[in-house]
């Protein structure tokens, strides 16, 4: 029963372009109507129908701990009470910046946003000044937020859509963004070599979530950091998705990097609206009232997601939170993976962490080229199948799966018992 969710897309449509705030929820990808969520508690959702839902889009990933955590809405409550915005210093952003500069060793002052599009645009803007260059190299496939010299050959959503890029940017904008495939280092190489001294920055999700999920080659990220410094670039690692959820210390953590900026995100709001960006302290002191970029934001460092945020790390800092996230994952992916051969669907899936992807394809996915391989009328009946059984997938073959802190054991078998009869509908 979807009633009630399709009179709220008819009337959604009439006064919201596509009756969505943000394109794939629109289900385009995947066909059908979206589905209208009124709460969500632990690991499940539950539609204006009644419906529920066992939940692995997590908003996109911001909610690690899974729907209304009690201790995140009691950080909540107790910040309403006090009111939600002043426009002026709070002593909880001083307490979030020391939490983030504590956990990452490469962040020694941090600036915080609204959305983690804000992060990169406002680190781009500030690698340009430090390094007094123009270019940005970034890669095929990875997302960064709809900053419009980033929209290049950007995965997620726009991938979904089959956009290369959007209308609207000014050819100039984009001249200086150089997009190069994942993984191929002598191209990144070679790209650097044919622009000598004008490349400001090289963005990377380090390991990237919006092509679905894709991981770094061995010593791909390594050489990257050697080739960005015999260059005089800086190296942005975008950790707008892994910081805080491959590690307490993200994927530089996990892989023992430095990048020179990092940007965050969605698990640091804790569900609310956020964004960071930082980095050593010689090129942060360079970002405005400090130094000459300018940067601002009237609900920046708002109250309310920074209490949700402190909230957040707190319960990550836990004992063993990493450890028992990522077995129930793997036990979630070995399920799956034993789905798909006993249906006989051929599919790839990727994992690490609490982060997985079914690619319905026979190849290794390993850029956003192979990703492209995959069959998306198959993960559209796939989705539609598990949407059917309770079970909700992101609506696009090309977004990671997020397990969260909230979904039990009894939830994994549940989603592989699902998927054993959606597997068997996709193919
Ligand atoms: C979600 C995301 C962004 C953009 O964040 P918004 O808050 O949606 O603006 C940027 N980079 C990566 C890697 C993301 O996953």
């Amino acid at each position: 029963m979807n009633r009630r969710s399709k009179v709220l897309f008819a009337r959604a449509q009439k006064r919201i372009p596509g009756g969505v705030n943000s394109p794939v929820r629109a289900f385009r990808s995947v066909g059908g109507e979206p589905r209208f969520i009124k709460s969500g508690k632990g690991s499940r959702v539950i539609d204006v129908d009644g419906n529920s839902y066992i939940d692995y889009v997590c908003s996109w990933g911001p909610l690690i701990l899974g729907h209304s955590p009690s201790k995140v809405q009691a950080a909540l409550r107790q910040q309403t009470d006090l009111g939600t915005s002043f426009g002026a210093s709070t002593e909880n952003e001083v307490i979030l910046a020391e939490m983030i500069a504590d956990a990452f060793p490469a962040i020694e002052k941090v600036r915080l946003v609204n959305s983690g599009t804000e992060a990169t645009m406002s680190a781009i803007r500030l690698a340009r000044a430090f390094t007094g260059r123009n270019k940005i190299i970034k890669f095929d496939g990875c997302y960064h937020g709809h900053v419009d010299s980033l929209l290049v050959t950007a995965g997620s959503g726009v991938a979904t859509l089959g956009l290369p890029d959007s209308a609207g940017i000014q050819p100039q904008e984009c001249i200086s963004t150089l997009s190069v495939p994942y993984n191929r280092i002598e191209v990144v190489q070679k790209v650097l070599d044919d622009n000598r001294a004008e490349v400001a920055a090289v963005i990377v999700e380090p390991i990237a979530g919006n092509m679905g999920t894709v991981l770094p080659a061995p010593g791909f990220l390594q050489r990257l950091r050697k080739l960005t410094r015999e260059h005089g670039a800086l190296l942005i690692f975008d950790e707008v998705i892994t910081g805080f959820r491959l590690s307490y210390a993200g994927a530089q953590g996990l892989l023992r990097l430095k990048p020179d900026l990092t940007c965050l995100g969605k698990i640091i709001g804790g569900g609310l609206p956020v964004g960071a960006y930082g980095g050593h302290r010689e090129i942060m002191k360079w970002v405005a009232p400090e130094g000459p970029v300018y940067q601002a934001g009237t609900l920046s460092g708002n109250p309310l997601a920074v209490a949700a945020g402190i909230a957040t790390l707190k319960a990550l800092k836990a004992a063993n939170v990493y450890k028992r996230i990522e077995g129930l994952t793997q036990e979630l992916v070995a399920g799956l993976r034993k789905a798909a051969e006993e249906a006989g669907a051929a599919v790839q899936i990727n994992t690490i962490g609490s982060m997985f992807t079914v690619f319905f394809t026979n190849s290794p996915v390993t850029d956003f080229q192979s990703a492209k391989k995959s069959d998306t009328n198959r993960y559209g009946r796939f989705f539609h199948a598990l949407l059917d059984r309770g079970v909700y997938f992101p609506p696009s073959q090309f977004e990671t799966c997020f397990v969260s802190l909230a979904h039990s054991r009894s939830d994994i078998r549940t989603t592989i018992d699902a998927a054993r009869e959606a597997f068997a509908a996709a193919v």
